[in-house]
């Protein structure tokens, strides 16, 4: 059985996290009829709380972390998947209760898997990654809401972050006019260079909103949660649809029922890690057709497994932006 290197996390009782490059077998992986020849994974905010120990994301161990992959079909019994057929890997408990993406070989089931499109490679796949599938699925949340370009301004909260990155360039791509919002000025230039109309200060959402203020958005992605996602509701315009799918900012906030009632507001969840795989093809379509990657390349940093532990750290202290690529056999 030949060997190849992983990032495995060990259960640990300090609070560093006990974590190292390793060779195993597929031995060591979770079960699935699929094995991948994994090539690109990408660093997200839960992977960056899972290896630094920050967040409780891991509760199996040893665990080698990782929330997505893309590569090609090593072995397969799964009549859906051939070998040598690119595919793509998100969510399900991958990198959290399944071994992950940071390993060169991944064992999956099939129903994990989506094909990758036709216009993307294995890197370009992960380019996007889990922050850009949650971007467009946030982005698809407004669409099937029946949200229109006319409609009026939509604001993106955690513009600087991946997920954010991603919705701001896909919404603007698609004629919207996107007010991205902030907490970083170091990133003005770069949310213009992806499509913001406008660039808004977090710290403006900072603060105890009225009940009900005046509008000026028809809708909007939250990735932060928290008092940015409370400052937001009373500002929706009537009938308006917020897609909230972070809590980089906190998972508490204090609202009131007016903005839902009289202003006939929706407030929708958008998990990625359960979505179906119809809902996941789509997207994956939609993104392919509608955001070029050099669109995303300036906003695209590119590390090795050595670099995931130290790069993870500054994610959490919000000291990188965009998208953070992981070649794994860099
Ligand atoms: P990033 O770390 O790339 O981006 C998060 C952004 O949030 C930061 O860039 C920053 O934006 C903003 N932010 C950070 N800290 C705070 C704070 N204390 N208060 C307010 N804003 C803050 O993370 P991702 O984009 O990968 O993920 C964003 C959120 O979405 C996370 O909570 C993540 O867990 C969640 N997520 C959910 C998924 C799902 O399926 N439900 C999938 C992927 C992500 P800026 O500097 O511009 O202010």
């Amino acid at each position: 059985m030949t060997d190849f290197r992983a990032l495995r996390l060990h259960k640990t009782d300090t609070s560093a996290p006990d974590i190292a490059i390793e060779r195993l077998t597929t031995d060591d992986l979770s079960t699935g009829n699929v094995v991948i020849a994994n090539e690109f994974s990408s660093l997200n905010y839960k992977d960056a709380l899972a290896v630094t120990g920050k967040g409780k994301i891991i509760r199996d161990f040893p665990m080698i972390p990782g929330i997505d992959a893309a590569g090609t079909v090593l072995e397969s019994s799964d009549p859906n998947f051939r070998e040598g057929e690119h595919v793509i890997l998100t969510g399900h408990g991958v990198g959290e209760t399944h071994t992950g993406g940071m390993s060169e070989q991944v064992r999956v089931p099939g129903s994990y898997l989506v094909k990758t499109p036709k216009a993307l490679d294995s890197r370009q796949a992960m380019q996007f990654g889990t922050g850009g599938l949650t971007g467009m699925l946030c982005v698809l949340a407004l669409l099937d809401s029946g949200l229109k370009p006319a409609d009026g301004p939509i604001a993106v909260s955690g513009a600087g972050g991946g997920v954010g990155g991603i919705a701001t360039t896909v919404l603007s791509t698609l004629g919207y006019e996107v007010h991205a919002i902030t907490g970083r000025e170091s990133e003005h230039a770069r949310l213009k260079a992806l499509g913001a109309a406008e660039i808004l200060n977090r710290t403006d959402f900072a603060r105890d909103p009225k009940p009900l203020e005046s509008t000026r958005f028809a809708g909007a992605i939250d990735t932060v949660g928290g008092q940015v996602l409370a400052t937001l509701i009373p500002q929706i315009m009537y009938s308006g649809v917020i897609a909230a799918t972070g809590n980089a900012g906190g998972f508490q906030f204090s609202t009131t029922v007016f903005p839902f009632i009289l202003r006939n507001i929706r407030l929708q969840g958008v998990d990625s890690v359960h979505a179906p795989s119809e809902t996941r093809d789509r997207a994956w379509q939609l993104l392919s057709e509608n955001v070029t990657t050099d669109q995303l390349e300036a906003s695209t940093c590119t590390i090795g497994l050595e670099q995931v532990v130290d790069t993870a750290g500054k994610l959490i202290n919000n000291e990188v932006s965009g998208r953070i690529l992981i070649d794994v056999y860099a």
